[in-house]
C-alpha cells in the first residue's frame, strides 16, 4: 500500500528526545480521530492541558472547528482535515480513534459510509499503531449490547443485535471494530484498550444531531414541545462528558485493555428526562408525543463495577448537575442561528 498521504515530517518521538512535561512523564504526541466531534474536543483540551502535543484528524462530517477553535494559536495543536477510511502517514505515541458518526440521525444518514468509517477508519488506524508502535484506544458503544436482554450490561455479555436492521450500520460497525482492535491485538501484539461509552452530554453537542438529551435542551429553549418518542418508558443512562474524559484517558493510560464501559448508571425514562429538562430550563415546557423508531433499545444502564475496580474510575457529575453545565453553550448556539437568521 503505497499511497499514503503524509501529513508529517517530523521523527518519531524517540524517549531520549521527549520535552518532559512535569515530574515523571515526557510529553507526548497523541492522535484523536474525530478530535473536531462533540466528545473529541473535549479529549484535546484535557490533553492540551497537560501539556501533550495533539493532531487532530476529522473529515467534519458532524464535527465543527468551532469546537477546537480555541487551540488555533497553540504550537502543540495541529487539525488536519481527513477522512479515516483512506490510508495516512504520522508518527506519534497514542492514537484515541473516535471518528464515527454517534447519533442516529447522523449514522443512518449514509449507512454505507457509517461502515465503512467503522471498518476501513478502524483498520487504517489500528495499520497505523502496528507501523509505529503506539498505543490504540477505541471509542466504542453500549450499543454493541443492542436491544438488551441483561440488565444493567457487564462487559461479559455478548448483547442482542439485529444484523440487518436500521442500527446495524452502527451497532455492527462498532462489533467489527472491537473484532479487528482485538485481532491486532493477538496478532500483531498492538497495545490496545477499548471503552464501551454509553450515552453521554454536554456542552458542543450539534443542536440538531437528534439525540434526545440535545433535542429537549434546544426545543425547551426555543419554547417548542419536548418529542418523546414512543411511550417515553424506555430508559437510558445519562453520563456527562468530563466524566467520559477522564474515564478515557484513566483507560489509555492504564494496564488493562478491557472492554470497559464507561457510563453513568443513573438510569432514567425519557419522561423523567423530560422532567428534569423542564425543571431546569423552563417550569412550562410541554411535551408532544411522536412515534418511536425501528429496533430501538428498551433500556440502557451500565454495570461499571470492572472501571471502577480496575481504572478506579466512577462518574461524578449527576444529571442534576450536568444538564445545567451545557445550557449557556445552547442558548448561546441558538441565540446566534436565531440573529444568523435575522429573526
Ligand atoms: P460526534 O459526531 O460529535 O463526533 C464524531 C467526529 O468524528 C466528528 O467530528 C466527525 O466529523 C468525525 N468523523 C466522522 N466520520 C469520520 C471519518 N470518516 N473520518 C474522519 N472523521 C470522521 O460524536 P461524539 O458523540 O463525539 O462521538 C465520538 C465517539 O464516541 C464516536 O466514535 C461514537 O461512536 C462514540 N460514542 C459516543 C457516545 C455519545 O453518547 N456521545 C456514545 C457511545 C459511543
Ligand atoms: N495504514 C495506514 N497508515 C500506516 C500504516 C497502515 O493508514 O502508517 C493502513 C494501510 O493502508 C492498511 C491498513 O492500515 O489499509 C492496515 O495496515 P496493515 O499494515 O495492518 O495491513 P496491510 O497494509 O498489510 O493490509
Ligand atoms: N428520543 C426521544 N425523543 C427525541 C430523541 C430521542 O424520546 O427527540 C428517545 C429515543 O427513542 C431513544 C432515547 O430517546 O429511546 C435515546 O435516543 P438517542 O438518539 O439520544 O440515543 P440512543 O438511542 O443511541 O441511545
Amino acid at each position: 500500500s503505497g499511497s499514503y498521504s503524509s501529513h508529517s515530517n517530523r521523527p518519531i518521538h524517540s524517549k531520549v528526545g521527549r520535552v518532559p512535561v512535569g515530574i515523571g512523564r515526557r510529553r507526548m504526541r497523541i492522535v484523536v480521530t474525530g478530535g473536531a466531534g462533540f466528545v473529541g474536543s473535549h479529549l484535546v483540551d484535557k490533553l492540551i492541558g497537560r501539556g501533550d502535543e495533539v493532531i487532530v484528524i476529522d473529515n467534519f462530517f458532524t464535527g465543527r472547528k468551532e469546537n477546537v477553535a480555541h487551540l488555533f494559536g497553540n504550537p502543540r495543536f495541529e487539525l488536519i482535515r481527513h477522512d479515516v477510511v483512506e490510508p495516512i502517514l504520522l508518527e506519534v505515541d497514542q492514537i484515541y480513534h473516535l471518528a464515527c458518526p454517534a447519533s442516529p440521525v447522523h449514522y443512518k444518514y449514509n449507512p454505507v459510509k457509517t461502515i465503512k468509517t467503522n471498518v476501513m477508519g478502524t483498520l487504517n488506524m489500528l495499520g497505523l499503531a502496528k507501523r509505529i508502535g503506539a498505543r490504540f484506544l477505541l471509542t466504542s458503544t453500549s450499543e454493541v449490547y443492542g436491544d438488551p436482554l441483561q440488565h444493567p450490561q457487564k462487559e461479559t455479555y455478548w448483547g442482542n443485535v439485529n444484523p440487518i436492521g436500521e442500527r446495524s450500520c452502527y451497532d455492527e460497525g462498532k462489533r467489527t471494530a472491537e473484532t479487528l482492535t482485538m485481532d491486532y491485538h493477538r496478532g500483531a501484539g498492538v497495545e490496545v484498550r477499548i471503552a464501551r461509552i454509553f450515552n453521554t452530554y454536554g456542552p458542543r453537542m450539534c443542536l440538531d444531531d437528534g439525540r434526545v438529551v440535545s433535542n429537549f435542551v434546544a426545543q425547551a429553549i426555543r419554547q417548542q414541545p419536548m418529542t418523546v418518542y414512543g411511550d417515553g418508558k424506555q430508559t437510558r443512562s445519562f453520563q456527562y462528558v468530563s466524566d467520559l474524559v477522564d474515564g478515557l484517558v484513566a483507560l489509555m493510560e492504564g494496564e488493562h485493555i478491557g472492554p470497559f464501559n464507561l457510563g453513568n448508571p443513573g438510569e432514567f425514562t425519557m419522561l423523567e428526562l423530560a422532567e428534569v429538562v423542564k425543571e431546569t430550563i423552563d417550569p412550562s415546557a410541554t411535551i408532544e408525543y411522536k412515534p418511536n423508531t425501528a429496533d430501538d433499545p428498551q433500556m440502557r444502564k451500565p454495570d461499571i463495577s470492572k472501571a471502577k475496580e480496575l481504572l478506579n474510575w466512577e462518574p461524578k457529575i449527576s444529571l442534576r448537575d450536568g444538564l445545567p453545565l451545557m445550557v449557556s453553550d445552547f442558548r448561546n448556539r441558538i441565540l446566534n442561528e436565531d440573529e444568523s437568521k435575522g429573526a
